[in-house]
């Protein structure tokens, strides 16, 4: 295993706070990695009460952030031209990038609304959106994708709507899974699917367990991130990598994986969930 230089000149990763928008309590996909999962459909989650509304956005602080995500869960209480009224809202509130969505939701309302993607992800651009976000995008590991979120959108899913979304003018992004046991040869063919995408940015998603059904297997370890981030920077040193960051220990990590090669550590500055 390779450790970064720290002795050598180098760039921190700087920090990027974002505020995040989530629609939902719960998301019937059941993903395995993810706090938000229950394990399977449930019809009863129509009754459930509406999620984020437009008087959310009345309360809060946009001058603190630097980009503001709206994120699933899989919700069926809400249609998607409810989000599309909250998107514009938002738009209007606050100047700066928004990321609304990702392949997973739009495919989930592709499918219940029987809407075509294309028009689904203009809507989205329409709406003041800028960024499709980059979920589903974890794994494009057949055997992992099957044990880990097997509701959720296929490799060949995915690729159709970033597809539509980039014609669309949103900009595309990946945010792999960062655990124990990634080789060259794991990013070699992660990146080989992303070949054809302009993407803005790769933001590494360090497993945080606790509270999943991957609880065993802990948390992704600094160390681990470091190395991913240092292996994907090897491969494609023009691509800015971002890392989702979750600890308190933002300085040290911005100096370590600065050195890795990430340009920019993500933290979450503000949340509103239902
Ligand atoms: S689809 Fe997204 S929100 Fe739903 S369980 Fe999977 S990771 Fe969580």
């Amino acid at each position: 295993m390779r450790m970064p230089d720290l002795a050598a000149e180098h760039s921190l990763a700087e920090v990027i706070p974002v505020g995040l928008l989530t629609t939902t309590r719960y998301c019937w996909a059941g993903c395995a990695f993810c706090r938000l999962a229950i394990l399977k459909p449930k019809w009863d989650l129509s009754r459930a009460p509406s999620g984020l509304g437009p008087d959310h956005l009345n309360a809060i602080d946009f001058q603190a952030v630097r980009e503001v995500r709206l994120r699933g869960g899989l919700s069926l209480a809400e249609p998607f031209d409810y989000w599309i009224h909250v998107i514009r809202g938002l738009r209007k509130a606050y100047a700066g990038p928004i990321t609304a969505f990702s392949p997973v939701e739009i495919w989930h309302y592709h499918q219940l609304e029987a809407r075509p993607i294309r028009e689904l992800v203009r809507l989205l651009r329409w709406a003041g959106a800028d960024h499709l976000g980059p979920g589903g995008s974890e794994t494009f590991d057949d055997t992992l994708r099957e044990q880990w979120s097997p509701y959720r959108v296929t490799r060949v899913e995915w690729i159709q709507v970033a597809n539509a979304a980039q014609e669309a003018n949103l900009g595309i992004s990946a945010a792999p899974i960062v655990l124990a046991g990634l080789t060259t040869g794991t990013w070699r063919d992660y990146l080989a699917l992303l070949s054809d995408f302009a993407l803005h940015h790769l933001e590494f998603k360090p497993l945080q367990s606790q509270g999943t059904r991957l609880s065993v297997m802990g948390d992704a370890s600094l160390l681990e991130v470091s190395q991913a981030v240092d292996e994907v920077h090897g491969l494609v040193p023009d691509l800015p990598l971002y890392v989702r960051w979750h600890s308190q220990d933002v300085a040290d990590a911005s100096e370590i994986l600065g050195a890795a090669g990430a340009c920019a550590l993500v933290v979450t500055q503000w949340e509103v969930s239902p």
